[in-house]
């Protein structure tokens, strides 16, 4: 399996149909202001949303006043986050096509007090250089004292226990139907079906949270620290998504 396999899967029609899935409104209800608050203990303003997708956090950032750049390795997703802020009428600072793997290529050192890197994005990264090639170039674009904070799927709960989700927290749309068709440790293959028929796939690295954890500290972050289902208090066995939030040391 290979890093690239993304830039195959999230074809023009998958990313058309992707805000049915996310489904804004309930999405951010769910996440009831986890990451706003995180920004804010932070002193965080200029902020880059690396796996912007279709744009919901970059988007919802900027319209509370946050400085956002968006980004993504897919031209299709950046197309439509630029789409989705001009119909909602808010100004994003930037938005780039970029690999996160040559991330410091297209941003210049110390740009941004936080990158986002969200919604079960990094797991696209099949290769561990690749994973480490990223997080380097994340803490060289973070100023010091900047978050990388970076979400998944709570994978050891998926291959030790088997798939259930509650979906109450990350893909609260409608009309869509979404599971893994193959686990393996070192594989999952999750479908999403939608009503009308059509049915997309995304192949995935599972990142289990003490292996995510070695290599954010491995890359230089300080103070790592997981939460599940944006809560600091949780029950590894129990919850659906970990945000994990390192610091790029002042020194
Ligand atoms: N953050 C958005 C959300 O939560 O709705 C999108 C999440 S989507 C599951 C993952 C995103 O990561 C996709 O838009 C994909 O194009 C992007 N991506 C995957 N691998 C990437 C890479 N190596 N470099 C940059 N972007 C990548």
């Amino acid at each position: 399996m290979e890093s690239e396999i993304y830039q195959r899967e999230y074809t023009r029609d998958f990313v058309a149909r992707w805000d049915k899935l996310i489904g804004w409104q309930g999405r951010a209800r769910s996440e009831g202001g986890f990451f706003e608050d995180l920004l804010n203990q932070h002193n965080c303003r200029r902020v880059a949303d690396i796996a912007t997708g279709t744009g919901f956090h970059a988007i919802m950032l900027a319209d509370q006043g946050y400085e956002v750049t968006a980004s993504d390795g897919v031209k299709a997703m950046v197309d439509k986050t630029q789409e989705n802020a001009r119909q909602m009428n808010v100004g994003l600072k930037d938005a780039q096509v970029a690999d996160w793997r040559e991330l410091d290529k297209v941003f210049a050192p110390n740009s941004f007090d936080a990158i986002l890197c969200l919604g079960n994005a990094f797991t696209h990264l099949f290769d561990e250089d690749d994973r480490k090639t990223a997080l380097t170039a994340i803490r060289n674009v973070l100023a010091p004292n900047g978050i990388a904070i970076i979400d998944h799927r709570n994978y050891d709960k998926i291959l030790d226990q088997g798939y259930d989700s509650k979906h109450q927290y990350y893909y609260v749309g409608s009309g869509v139907e979404v599971r893994p068709v193959n686990i393996q440790d070192d594989m999952v293959r999750f479908k999403y079906e939608y009503e009308d028929g059509n049915s997309f796939y995304l192949t995935l690295f599972p990142l289990r949270q003490n292996y995510m954890t070695n290599l954010m500290e491995e890359a230089g972050f300080a103070s790592v620290t997981n939460y599940g289902d944006f809560r600091k208090r949780f029950d590894p066995a129990d919850v659906d998504f970990l945000q994990v939030v390192g610091r790029k040391p002042r020194h």
